[in-house]
């Protein structure tokens, strides 16, 4: 480990970062509070927020009456408007465009749908001279852009600068996105996984004081996963932490997985795993409920709700890879208690919207997990509401980390 001393400008962002974090955690409050809870005498309160106020960053809001005499104290709060960040989020086959303000409020989001392995050369001018569009349409003065944010599936290189491997999403390996947005926008970016960073805006949302350990599970395309210790978002070595959806379950004859292995997990428990599999043994003997929804919308346009509701209804061959895919969920999940010791695990999805589903998961985690554990298995609050979020709070959570200074 290397020590290294702080200088007066780190200090001062230290503190700026620390009051920005505790304003948004726990809202407006008087400059005595605020000195208290930072644990900074008065008069060095007073200089850091006079010249955040100066700059727009904090605001002067209502009084609050205390004590006898009915001396009176102004709150001051985080001025959400002081700055907005703009986001890209890269999947398989979408890209989402997005401005967010400071305290996450969405401003403009719009998805585009590209080919899946898109040649990331040709797609950036594309996401670029639309964001730009976009900007405009939406009358957001680029003075007060802090920065963008960008959340890309796959593994990001440790520094934040390439895509490693977005598994599908684009065709590069090895990809400078970062350095490349940031010279075509012209505005300073940070780049993130797309787990984490949905994960992060989770933790940003709940504005909880101690984060905790809590493991983030995000079942959609596949089956991704973000660690916390501590309220601090592991990586891991090789920055695959937590990239549970590619555990090996099925030793032989398992299905291809978009990871290049096969018989991952994702191959048995994701959505589309499921839908594949449910399709696999449609028929009007063995499936009648399903075979039945297929002949009113036609075979493309099932859904897993309507895959669901064929097994809630009887329908045998489909409940089974239900219960298959829930079990093998399950068993991974069951894991991570055991190793990690978690708080919390946070289900984030459309298939956790399905009762039937998360009652069947729900059921299979209790299954062999002794009481001595603590763990809190719950839907995220902001189900499937991340998205559109995650990338701008990238940059919005580095603003803060720079005590605004930009
Ligand atoms: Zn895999």
């Amino acid at each position: 480990m290397q020590y290294r001393g702080d200088n007066l400008m780190s200090v001062k962002r230290t503190n700026r970062s620390a009051a920005m974090r505790i304003l948004h955690r726990s809202g407006a409050m008087s400059r005595k509070r605020l000195a208290e809870n930072m644990g900074l005498t008065p008069a060095a309160i007073t200089k850091i927020v006079g010249e955040m106020i100066a700059e727009g960053l904090l605001s002067e809001g209502e009084m609050l009456q205390t004590g006898g005499a009915g001396r009176r104290e102004i709150l001051i709060d985080l001025n959400p408007d002081a700055g907005i960040a703009l986001g890209v989020l890269i999947n398989t086959g979408q890209v989402l465009l997005s401005a967010v303000r400071l305290d996450g409020q969405v401003l403009f989001s719009e998805e585009i749908t590209i080919a899946p392995q898109a040649d990331a050369d040709r797609l950036l001018p594309h996401i670029v001279s639309r964001l730009t569009e976009l900007t405009e349409q939406n009358r957001i003065d680029e003075e007060k852009i802090i920065g963008l944010g960008i959340a890309v599936r796959g593994i990001c290189s440790a520094d934040g600068e390439l895509v490693v491997n977005s598994f599908g999403a684009l065709q590069q390996e090895n990809y400078p996105l970062r350095a490349r947005l940031e010279k075509a926008t012209g505005f300073h970016c940070v780049m993130a996984n797309n787990v984490r960073a949905l994960f992060a805006a989770e933790m940003f949302f709940s504005r909880e004081e101690d984060g905790g350990s809590q493991f983030f599970l995000r079942c959609e395309y596949g089956i991704g996963a973000a660690l916390s210790i501590e309220g601090k978002i592991w990586h891991g070595v090789t920055e695959q932490c937590a990239e549970i959806g590619h555990i090996p379950v099925i030793r032989r004859g398992g299905k291809p997985c978009s990871c290049g292995k096969s018989g991952c997990l994702e191959t048995i428990a994701s959505p589309g795993a499921i839908r594949e599999d449910a399709l696999a043994v449609l028929s009007p003997t063995e499936t009648p409920n399903l075979w039945k929804i297929k002949e009113k919308k036609g075979r493309e346009e099932l859904s897993l709700s309507d895959i669901f509701s064929a097994a809630q209804n009887g329908d045998a061959a489909v409940g089974e890879i239900v219960d298959r895919a829930a079990e093998a969920l399950a068993s991974a999940l069951k894991s991570v208690i055991y190793l990690v010791d978690p708080g919390r695990i946070v289900l984030y999805g459309r298939m956790f919207d399905e009762p039937y589903y998360l009652s069947r998961l729900i059921a299979e985690m209790q299954e062999g997990v002794d009481s001595g554990h603590a763990v809190e298995v719950k839907k995220s609050a902001w189900n499937q509401q991340l998205e559109k979020k995650a990338a701008g709070l990238v940059a919005v959570e580095e603003f803060f980390n720079q005590g605004g200074i930009r």
